[in-house]
């Protein structure tokens, strides 16, 4: 069966020394200190040790073999996001990214769908490399949680979502810069909390600052299955109901009227849960997403898929439907 995975994260092998070049820090470096493997770098300090599978359309397609995945969705490091930087050099860091994975896709159109990488915190600029990453054969982007000061509610960014539904882009949701991070160091809570808790937040704004209501056609796909979202939707529709003074000042309407609307991978490593996922919005908003190649996703993608008793036609839209809906890709595409 076509196996899609829309999760799947990539850095080219040698990353150009932006900090050298632009005259400060916070960029990533690569540091290649033994074969197949690299040290990611932020200035001295050691980000994540990565290997070859990391950057090397190669020994992905090896590993896809293995694990009966045929295409990848391939998307930047969200530590490579740089909104923080300067407008015009998170530009040319975004463009370099952005060639990159255009390049894997054109030689290998069959394994590999392209998201790209925009500078949100100048959406002119993120509109432009937005149209320019559809230009080279992306097929959307993948943005951040928030940016920099700004939710996704941002009035700011709208034009960026409008821009994006006009294109069909398909744009996909990663937390990143998680919230509380310096206040939870210990036992790798940035991770396990902070980021279920930035997906919701995500949604949140997104929700009630009506980007849903005002772009209905836009294709939104949100990381590790929604995040906390869907286990606490009961208390965001009560929080609306009780306070609406607080939570529907900028959309009337009730959250649960969007759940159409939201897509998820199905990255949340338990099957009640994913069970849950199915009840709680429906099989064409779900699509296989493993976080490859990292720790913390799934160790052979789609394998919980796999695992569990479904129609062989709701396993088929998990595994590759919901996803080529999403990108506006049609299955003739795919030999397999
Ligand atoms: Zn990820």
């Amino acid at each position: 069966m076509l196996t899609i995975d829309i999760h799947t994260h990539i850095i080219p092998e040698n990353v150009p020394a932006y900090a050298q070049k632009f005259g400060y820090g916070g960029f990533i470096q690569l540091e290649h200190h033994k074969p197949c493997c690299a040290r990611m770098m932020i200035g001295d300090k050691f980000f994540r040790e990565i290997q070859d599978n990391c950057w090397s359309a190669e020994t992905r397609m090896k590993e896809c073999d293995n694990h009966r995945v045929n295409v990848q969705v391939l998307s930047t490091i969200p530590v490579m996001f740089s909104y923080w930087a300067q407008p015009k050099h998170c530009l040319e860091v975004s463009q370099f990214l952005n060639d990159h994975i255009a390049d894997i896709v054109q030689r290998y159109p069959q394994r590999f769908i392209g998201l790209g990488t925009v500078p949100l915190q100048d959406p002119q600029l993120a509109i432009e490399e937005l149209h320019r990453c559809m230009q080279i054969g992306l097929r959307g982007v993948q943005i951040g949680s928030h940016v920099n000061d700004w939710n996704l509610n941002a009035p700011e960014l709208f034009p960026f979502f409008e821009e994006a539904a006009k294109l069909n882009a398909a744009i996909f949701v990663h937390p990143w810069e998680m919230m509380g991070q310096q206040d939870m160091q210990r036992y790798w809570l940035p991770w396990l909390v902070g980021m279920p808790a930035e997906t919701s937040r995500a949604i949140c704004s997104m929700i009630f600052g009506g980007v849903f209501e005002r772009l209905p056609n836009i294709k939104v796909a949100f990381a590790h299955g929604g995040g906390s979202f869907p286990s606490t939707i009961g208390r965001i529709e009560h929080g609306y109901n009780c306070r609406p003074d607080l939570v529907a000042i900028d959309n009337p309407h009730n959250p649960r009227k969007y759940l159409d609307n939201i897509y998820f991978d199905s990255l949340v490593h338990d099957k009640l849960m994913l069970q849950y996922l199915l009840n709680f919005t429906k099989p064409n908003r779900i699509a296989l997403g493993s976080d490859y190649p990292f720790p913390l996703g799934e160790d052979i993608p789609g394998s919980l898929i796999k695992s569990m008793w479904l129609e062989d036609d709701v396993k088929q839209q998990l595994l590759n439907g919901t996803a080529l809906e999403w990108l506006g890709m049609d299955r003739s595409f795919f030999t397999v």
